[in-house]
Formats: structure tokens, C-alpha cells, sequence
């Protein structure tokens, strides 16, 4: 359950990190040797902690490119939704496998999750070993049975984790023993002694969260229940807020307040508030939301490719004190889930927007990745420090398109991509090691993910 990275370069500089338990134990210069239970030689590697995905919709990678082009509206109701009525919960789990393994192949360790059929992605997750919020999606349009069901589901869940924490129970997921009717699938690390209590490679966390859609999809009634229950279960509420100058228009003439007031009233504006996009907020919105410590997290990609109209006001919002994360979206609308490509494209949009090149430097760009979603998430400090979670990856930048490296932190923003994730690694576990994921049939996981998909679509067109 030791792990020793030998000779990274960290700050500039080689340093030998030692892991125990999940947790960095020991950095101390140079190449050390010693006794581990594993050691990875990681000279000319370069260190940095892993990424966190603010806001995703994992098993969407099974639309990747199937309706590029398209105005929004049109897009969604001649094919994501279309589609979507035919998605089973296998074909949820087989997506997230295929999405988990992309962000483990570019060092993403963490994403916040919203989407359907939350137990097949929390299979997924701790399957795969990474760590997610899986938020209960909720909407509310006009259809009671639905709506029953998934208020149903909320019940279970908060009910379930209740008795998990009453008993002290982990919160981490059974012994990884898969078998899928597509195949089956066993991590390549054994199971760690159970007298160590802690969990074997396989054994991903995934943690609850309330998801309502967006303020156009559920009715206030149903946000204020979601509130009421998020304060009183202490749970995370993650959202879809002002993604749209329209959002913004049809709240303002329906509720006669902007999104984030419109929130405010019905009690779910507050620390544990994650709202995605946040393009459209205005200062006064901007400034409540700083001032109760809520989350903004932005993706740029989804809404540069979706022509939203506009760009995220980062500036005003750190003036703020807002705390700001970015995210990929899910990859219908990005088409990836590559959060180096994020990091770039939001420095560069926001240089664009602001007419200033000092705005969001690489270094808060690796913050929006790192550090701010760790403490949005409650994953500690996102920094490789000593008694921090062994969240990290190993970086190879010896190539030609990041050569030569002047400052690692700008190679790893703007000249790195996915492919230059060399190792990943969460909580200690090794996820991938030197570009071999450890913890799944890679094939298998592509393969299935890919029929899955064909036939989705299939089943869709065909009625
Ligand atoms: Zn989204």
C-alpha cells in the first residue's frame, strides 16, 4: 500500500515523494531510494497534482459527435433527447467506463456528475478507482410520475447514506468482482489486505450530490424541497445557472428577479452551491454568490461550440471572491473531456475577452484544475504537500511539442495535451502507469462503449 515516485521534478527541481495510505507521507529532494510496496521512476517526469472536473455528464461521451453543428434547440430535440429515451442503465454504465478512462488517460482523477441512472455511474466509478460527486438529477416538467420517481430515488440515496454514516461505515465501494453481460472485467491490482482497511485499485469513491437540471426545467416548489433537503442532509446542490442570455430573460419576465435571485429566494444560495456556466451572471449576482462562498464552474468549450453568446465574466467573478473551477461538460457538446485543452482554451478566451494578456495566467488555469475543485469538493488543498491526499500525475514534457520546458507550468497549460499524461494516480492508487491503464481491459471498455453507442442511436432513428 506504499508507493515511492522517484525523482520527479517538482517546483523545478527532482524530488522523491513517498504515499501511504493514499496521503503523501514524505517529499525530500533528489532521488531517493527506498522501501515501498511500489516504486516508479519517474526521473524526467514532471509532477503535478491531478486534475478535477467541475461539471460533466460522463455517459454522454456515447453522443461524441453525433449532431455537431447544430443550433442548440434543434440539436437537442432532434437528437440528444430523442436518443436519450432509449438509454438504458447499461448503456449509462458502459458510457461512464468509456468517459472515466478518457479523464484517467489525461490525469483527471475527480469529476462532478450529473446525469441518469446515477448507480450505473457509481459503478462505474468504483470500478475504475476515481473519485466523483454523482448528483440525483432532478427535473420537473410537468411530469408527476417522473418527478415522483426521482424524488423517490433522492429518499433512498439520502436514506442509504444516512445508515452508511450512522454505522461508520466506508463510503467507498464494494470489492471491484465484474462481470458484465458485455464482458467481464477485473482490475489488475489485486485487493490490498482487508485487515489494512484500505480499498484495493477498483474501489472508487463516488459521494452524493442533488442535481436539479436548471431553474427552467424544475419548478420552484421543487427547487425549494431540493433546498430544504440539501441543508438539512448537508448535500452539495449542483445546477445548470445562466448558461443562457434566454435563462436570464425568462426568469427575469416569469419570476421578475434574475437566475441566481431567483435561487437566493427559494433558500439554495449557499457554500454548498455548485452552478455550471454562470456566463450570463451580472456583478450584483456575482457578489452574492462570492459572499456565501458558492462555486462557479465554467466551460468554455461547451459554450463556444453551443454559440451561447457569451464569455464567462472570470475577472468580475474573482474580484468577488467567487470561486471558480472549470469543467468540459459533457462531450456531446465539447467533444472531449480533456481538461488540459480546457485549461488553454479558458486562459486564452478570457485574454480575448478582457483585451489583456495578464488575465487568468497559466497558473490559475492549473487552480481552476486543481486547487479551487479540491476545496470546492472537499478533496483538501489539490497541491502535492505532505499530508495531503496522493492526488497527482506525472507529466512527460520531453517531446518536441513541449520542448524546451522555460516553466513547467506554462508547458503543462498551454503546449501539453492528454496524450503527455504519462501516470495518474488517486489517492494513491496507480490508475495508469506509463501510459498503461491499470484498471480496467482497456479494449473492452472502448469496444463495448462504442457498440453500445451504435445501437442506441439504431434504436433511436428506428422509431
Ligand atoms: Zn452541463
Amino acid at each position: 500500500v506504499s508507493l515511492l515516485i522517484r525523482g520527479a521534478v517538482l517546483d523545478g527541481t527532482p524530488q522523491s515523494i513517498r504515499i501511504k495510505k493514499g496521503r503523501i507521507v514524505e517529499i525530500a529532494p533528489g532521488d531517493t531510494e527506498g522501501e515501498a510496496g511500489r516504486v516508479i521512476d519517474a526521473r524526467g517526469l514532471h509532477a503535478f497534482p491531478s486534475f478535477k472536473n467541475g461539471h460533466t455528464h460522463v455517459s454522454m461521451v456515447l453522443f461524441r459527435g453525433y449532431g455537431d453543428d447544430m443550433p442548440l434547440m434543434q440539436w437537442l430535440q432532434t437528437r440528444i433527447w430523442p436518443a436519450e429515451k432509449h438509454l438504458t442503465e447499461e448503456d449509462v454504465y458502459l458510457g461512464a467506463r468509456l468517459g472515466i478512462l478518457e479523464m484517467i488517460r489525461g490525469g483527471t482523477t475527480f469529476f462532478n456528475e450529473m446525469y441518469w441512472h446515477r448507480r450505473a455511474i457509481v459503478r462505474a466509478v468504483q470500478e475504475m478507482g476515481v473519485h466523483a460527486l454523482v448528483g440525483i438529477t432532478i427535473i420537473d416538467i410537468g411530469d408527476a410520475e417522473l418527478l415522483a420517481r426521482q424524488k423517490g430515488e433522492a429518499a433512498e440515496l439520502i436514506e442509504e447514506r444516512r445508515s452508511r454514516r450512522a454505522s461508520g461505515a466506508s463510503i467507498r465501494g464494494a470489492p471491484a468482482t465484474v462481470s458484465t453481460s458485455s464482458g467481464a472485467t477485473t482490475p489488475s491490482n489485486g485487493p490490498v489486505s482487508a485487515s489494512t482497511g484500505w480499498p484495493a485499485a477498483g474501489q472508487g469513491v463516488a459521494e452524493l450530490a442533488l442535481a436539479p437540471h436548471a431553474i427552467y426545467t424544475v419548478t420552484p416548489p421543487v427547487l425549494k424541497w431540493i433546498g430544504e433537503v440539501a441543508s438539512e442532509e448537508n448535500l452539495p446542490v449542483h445546477i445548470h445557472l445562466s448558461e443562457t442570455s434566454g435563462e436570464v430573460e425568462d426568469c427575469l419576465q416569469s419570476h421578475g428577479c434574475r437566475p441566481t435571485e431567483h435561487l437566493d429566494r427559494l433558500g439554495l444560495v449557499g457554500p454548498r452551491l455548485i452552478a455550471a456556466h454562470g456566463q450570463f451572471l451580472d456583478d450584483a449576482e456575482l457578489a452574492r454568490l462570492g459572499e456565501v462562498g458558492a462555486t462557479v464552474v465554467t466551460n468554455p468549450s461547451a459554450n463556444l461550440k453551443l454559440a451561447t453568446g457569451g464569455i464567462f465574466p472570470y475577472r468580475a467573478a474573482r474580484a468577488f471572491g467567487v470561486r471558480v473551477c472549470l469543467g468540459t461538460d459533457g462531450a456531446a457538446s465539447n467533444n472531449n473531456l480533456d481538461m488540459l485543452q480546457e485549461m488553454k482554451l479558458a486562459a486564452l478566451l478570457q485574454k480575448h475577452r478582457e483585451q489583456d494578456a495578464t488575465v487568468l495566467p497559466a497558473g490559475e488555469a492549473l487552480g481552476m484544475a486543481t486547487t479551487s475543485p479540491s476545496q470546492a469538493f472537499g478533496l483538501g488543498s489539490g497541491k502535492i504537500e505532505v499530508g495531503e491526499r496522493a492526488d497527482l500525475i506525472l507529466v512527460d514534457l520531453s517531446g518536441p511539442s513541449t520542448q524546451p520546458v522555460h516553466d513547467p507550468v506554462s508547458s503543462l497549460v498551454y503546449a501539453a495535451r492528454a496524450g503527455n499524461v504519462h501516470t495518474t494516480i488517486c489517492e494513491g492508487r496507480v490508475l495508469m502507469h506509463a501510459g498503461k491503464v491499470e484498471v480496467c481491459d482497456e479494449r473492452e471498455v472502448i469496444e463495448s462503449a462504442a457498440a453500445a453507442a451504435r445501437a442506441l442511436v439504431a434504436r433511436s432513428e428506428a422509431s
